[in-house]
C-alpha cells in the first residue's frame, strides 16, 4: 500500500490543481494521499468532491502544513486528518494567512530598495487563489532572469540573512500542535532532516515537539542520507512519536514523485495506526 502524507497544490506553492494532483497520485498507484498546503485547507473540499465523483480506490486525507517560528528557525508542523470545516481552525489559519500577506509586502519593499520593483503584484498574481509564499517570489525573480533558478533566488534574496529576508512572525510550535489537535488532527513534525540544524539542535527540536504533545514526526522524506534516516528513526522511538512519511511534492520534477520510496522502518509505529484506511481503500 502506498501512503503519501505530504503534498501541495496551487492553494499554496504547489503548481498543480487538486484535480491534477489527485490524477497524478492515482497514476502513481498511491492509495492514501494527504493534501497539506501551507497554512490553508482551501483546496480540500475541491479535492474531496473530485475524488468522490470518481470510482477509484484512493483516499484523500485532509491536511495542512503550519508554519511556526522556533529560535529563529521556520519549523513546519503537519496537521493530518484534520476537520477542515472546523470554524475555529479556519479562523486561526486566517491569522497565518494575514501574516503571509504582511510579510510579502515587506519582502517586496526590501526588493524595491535594491532596485527590483513591483514584485508583490507579480507574486500575488502567480499565487492566484493560493497563499502567497516565498516560492512565488522566487519564481518572479527567475522569470525576470535575475537569478537562474529558485534555489539561487533563496541564496541571493529570500533566504535567512539575505537581501530581502523578512523575519516571519509565525505562531509557536506549541500553538500549532494545539490548533491541529483542537481540529481533531494529528500534529506531525515535518521534514526534520531539512532544517539547517546541527544534530544537537535537531535533538532539542524533537524533544520539545514531543514535550508539547506532538503526535508524530516524518522519518522518511526526500533528500535524506542513510545516517540521517537512522537518526530520525532513533529519535522517533526515543520520544514515542508515531512515524509518518511524505514526498512533499510541489510540482513534477526529476527529484520528487508522489508515493515514491516512502516505506517506513518496520520498527516504528505508523501515524495511521488508528485510522480506518482499510474501510476506504
Ligand atoms: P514560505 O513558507 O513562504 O517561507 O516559503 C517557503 C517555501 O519555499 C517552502 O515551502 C519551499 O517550498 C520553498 N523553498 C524554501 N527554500 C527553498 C529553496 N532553497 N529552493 C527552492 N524552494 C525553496
Ligand atoms: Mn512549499
Ligand atoms: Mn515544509
Ligand atoms: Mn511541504
Amino acid at each position: 500500500m502506498k501512503i503519501d502524507l505530504h503534498s501541495h497544490t496551487y492553494y499554496s506553492d504547489g503548481q498543480l490543481s487538486p484535480k491534477e494532483l489527485i490524477d497524478r497520485a492515482h497514476n502513481m498507484q498511491v492509495n492514501v494521499l494527504a493534501i497539506t498546503d501551507h497554512d490553508t485547507v482551501d483546496g480540500i473540499n475541491e479535492a474531496l468532491d473530485y475524488q468522490a465523483s470518481l470510482r477509484r480506490e484512493m483516499q484523500i486525507m485532509p491536511g495542512v502544513e503550519i508554519s511556526t517560528s522556533w529560535h529563529n528557525f521556520d519549523i513546519h508542523i503537519l496537521g493530518l486528518h484534520v476537520n477542515h470545516g472546523d470554524t475555529q481552525f479556519l479562523a486561526r489559519l486566517a491569522q497565518q494567512s494575514a501574516e503571509r500577506d504582511r510579510r510579502a509586502q515587506e519582502i517586496s519593499d526590501k526588493l524595491a530598495k535594491v532596485g527590483i520593483a513591483g514584485v508583490f503584484e507579480q507574486a500575488k498574481e502567480l499565487a492566484g487563489v493560493g497563499q502567497i509564499t516565498r516560492a512565488h517570489f522566487a519564481r518572479v525573480l527567475v522569470n525576470r532572469q535575475l537569478v537562474n533558478d529558485m534555489e539561487a533566488a533563496f541564496k541571493k534574496y529570500l533566504g535567512k540573512g539575505k537581501k530581502a529576508h523578512v523575519k516571519p512572525q509565525w505562531i509557536s510550535i506549541q500553538e500549532a500542535v494545539t490548533w491541529i489537535q483542537d481540529a481533531g488532527g494529528k500534529a506531525v513534525l515535518a521534514h526534520p532532516g531539512h532544517y539547517d540544524l546541527t544534530t544537537k539542535w535537531l535533538k532539542r527540536l524533537v524533544a520539545e515537539f514531543a514535550q508539547v504533545g506532538g503526535d508524530g514526526m516524518e522519518v522518511i522524506h526526500s533528500h535524506l542520507s542513510p545516517e540521517k534516516k537512522k537518526l530520525l528513526a532513533d529519535l522517533a522511538s526515543e520520544h514515542d512519536l508515531l512515524a509518518s512519511s511524505g514526498s512533499d511534492f510541489h510540482y513534477p520534477n526529476r527529484w520528487t514523485e508522489l508515493g515514491k520510496n516512502l516505506t517506513l522502518p518496520s520498527t516504528l509505529v505508523p501515524i495511521w495506526r488508528d485510522w480506518n484506511l482499510s474501510g476506504m481503500i
